[in-house]
């Protein structure tokens, strides 16, 4: 059996006040009834915050984004160290937003993957298709090409050592969720495509599903066979949302 895990996604939203004030709530709320792993993934200038608030806490705390490298004449940039540094249990690699905004591609997707998990961080690696690959039917191609990316560089043992989240993009965001049996195809088609490569490692997997999750679609959601918990955006910064969602689980 995988545990269930649900992750928020904090986006750069949140000030000093607000985070302490959802924190608060999350910590207060966690315990009733949440049987999920819980992780809040804050802006980086926030995960201290975070780590002292959640220090002693069931709830773990991780990155949105690291930089490949190690240390280095790199601005602006984040190493998995660093993150490590401050206790972050979990990174999220690959998120729609880096790709699309920032330009990530799947070989530095695949390298950011390895660096977070070579350094003892657990990489959740976010894979998904666009509005119009999803309509000219090549869901299943773009979301094979983002996972091989990421395997052929680290090798199915390191991907054991991580979470997937499966982000249809045109979901994320919009309000529009993917219907549970639209979902757990894509999932079934990950862990199958896994399983050819390695049975156990894709037995074990966490599948997330991300994009528009709320309360009153998590259940039906996380009720599907391989769908593993959720990668929370919107929902994930109001604290008795996140635990709606948290309590589905
Ligand atoms: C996300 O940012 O990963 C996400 C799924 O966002 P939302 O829940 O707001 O769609």
């Amino acid at each position: 059996m995988r545990q269930t895990l649900v992750a928020g996604n904090w986006k750069m939203n949140g000030s000093l006040e607000a985070n302490h004030q959802l924190l608060e709530g999350l910590k207060a709320g966690v315990d009733a009834g949440v049987k999920s792993k819980v992780v809040v993934c804050p802006p980086a200038i926030y995960v201290a915050q975070a780590a002292e608030m959640l220090s002693g806490s069931p709830i773990a705390w991780g990155g949105q984004n690291l930089c490949r490298e190690a240390s280095g004449a790199f601005t602006g940039e984040i190493s998995a160290g660093m993150l490590l540094d401050l206790k972050c249990e979990y990174v999220i690699v690959g998120h729609s937003e880096r790709r699309a905004l920032y330009g990530e591609s799947d070989q530095l997707v695949a390298e950011k993957y390895r660096a977070a998990q070579q350094a003892g961080l657990t990489p959740i690696l976010c894979v998904g298709e666009m509005l119009e690959e999803r309509e000219s039917g090549d869901t299943e191609t773009v979301v094979a090409r983002q996972l091989d990316a990421v395997i052929d560089l680290v090798g199915m043992q390191a991907i054991g050592a991580g979470v997937i989240a499966y982000e249809p993009v045109w979901a994320i965001g919009t309000g529009k969720t993917a219907s549970p049996e639209q979902a757990q195809d894509v999932h079934a088609f990950i862990r199958a495509r896994l399983a050819g490569k390695d049975a156990a490692v894709a037995e074990s997997l966490q599948i997330l599903y991300g994009g528009s999750v709320k309360p009153d679609n998590a259940t039906e959601l996380f009720s599907m066979s391989d769908i593993d918990g959720g990668l929370i955006g919107g929902a994930s910064l109001d604290a008795e949302s996140f635990l709606g969602i948290c309590r589905a689980g």
